[in-house]
């Protein structure tokens, strides 16, 4: 089963077409990765799937459903660009957005304290927005995003602007949320992040898609056949043609093998050699490396 579908979607905006016939699926109950580089049309695409802007073509499902008025109330939402209204105060700020989600006064009350708890931050209630730091703020957002329980969450760059302790105290709730049955799509373009966190990628380049797919079967389809190797002694001076020695260290060799060999002729050669190999093991890249490769240039 998917919670989301998207099928041939197509976003024009004046003469640029920012999201150019994507259709990729998120499988329930997953934390799957949406990326691309800057431009690449994930916040379009987002926007989209939470019934703020319109695509002009293509269809988006949501559990099955064809998205509509009820949607963003299925929906939380951490937009990158943080929308807390400064000078109200944090309580009523969340009471507000709770209610607004659908929640009664009663359930939302109880719902923000527990979380105020949770965070360590209950004496908060009566401060204003403004009052509190960005990484601060960042809490109160990510709180008013989850207070309805929604079934899919969409978090841009949730860690920008955290500190290692609260960007792994946010972490452990998006999983604990994954755990009980939320899907999270997750965009950043922190790929280490990524590949900490998804289980599925898919990535945009220029409104289009470029790859999508279970993070592993990814790595797989893009694995270069290196191979990194720890040996002790002296090394020859040539071990074979179809070998390629991308770098040596002392006792550590990466070596691309040619796509017609394989790895064992590779370790029979280094044998034959007399290359006293002590691990043998198959490098598979990064997603950075992936990114890089597939968008042509790097994130950062
Ligand atoms: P980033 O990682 O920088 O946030 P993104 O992948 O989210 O980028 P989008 O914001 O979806 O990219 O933008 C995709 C393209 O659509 C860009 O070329 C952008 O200039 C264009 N675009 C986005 N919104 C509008 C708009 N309201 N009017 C005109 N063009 C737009």
């Amino acid at each position: 089963m998917n919670v989301l579908e998207l099928i041939d979607v197509v976003k024009r905006y004046e003469n640029h077409t920012a999201v150019d016939n994507v259709s990729f699926t998120v499988p329930q109950g997953t934390i799957y990765g949406l990326l691309g580089p800057n431009g690449a049309g994930k916040t379009s695409l987002i926007r989209i799937i939470t019934t703020i802007t319109r695509a002009d073509r293509g269809t988006v499902l949501l559990n099955g459903e064809k998205i509509n008025s009820s949607t963003p109330s299925k929906i939380g939402y951490m937009p990158e660009e943080r929308g807390l209204y400064k000078k109200m105060k944090v309580g009523e700020q969340l009471m507000y957005l709770a209610q607004l989600k659908g929640l009664s006064k009663r359930d939302a009350k109880k719902e923000i304290s527990d979380w105020l708890d949770k965070f360590d931050v209950a004496s908060w209630w009566d401060k204003r927005i403004e009052e509190l730091s960005k990484g601060m703020q960042q809490k109160i957002q990510f709180i008013s995003t989850i207070i309805h329980r929604p079934k899919l969450l969409i978090l841009d760059e949730p860690f920008s602007g955290l500190d290692p302790i609260n960007a792994n105290l946010i972490k452990d709730e998006i999983y604990q949320l994954n755990q009980e049955g939320t899907s999270i799509i997750f965009s950043t373009h922190r790929m280490e992040q990524v590949e900490e966190i998804c289980e599925h990628i898919v990535l945009i380049n220029k409104g289009k898609k470029v790859l999508d797919g279970n993070m592993k079967q990814v790595k797989l389809d893009n694995k270069e056949n290196l191979y990194r190797i720890d040996y002790e002694g002296t090394l020859p001076n040539h071990i074979g043609d179809q070998f390629k020695l991308e770098s040596s260290s002392e006792n550590e060799l990466l070596i691309k093998v040619s796509p017609d060999e394989d790895s064992n002729q590779l370790l029979a050669a280094l044998i034959q050699n007399n290359v006293h190999v002590t691990s043998f093991n198959e490098v598979l890249p990064t997603l950075n490396d992936i990114f890089i490769k597939q968008v042509g240039h790097s994130d950062e």
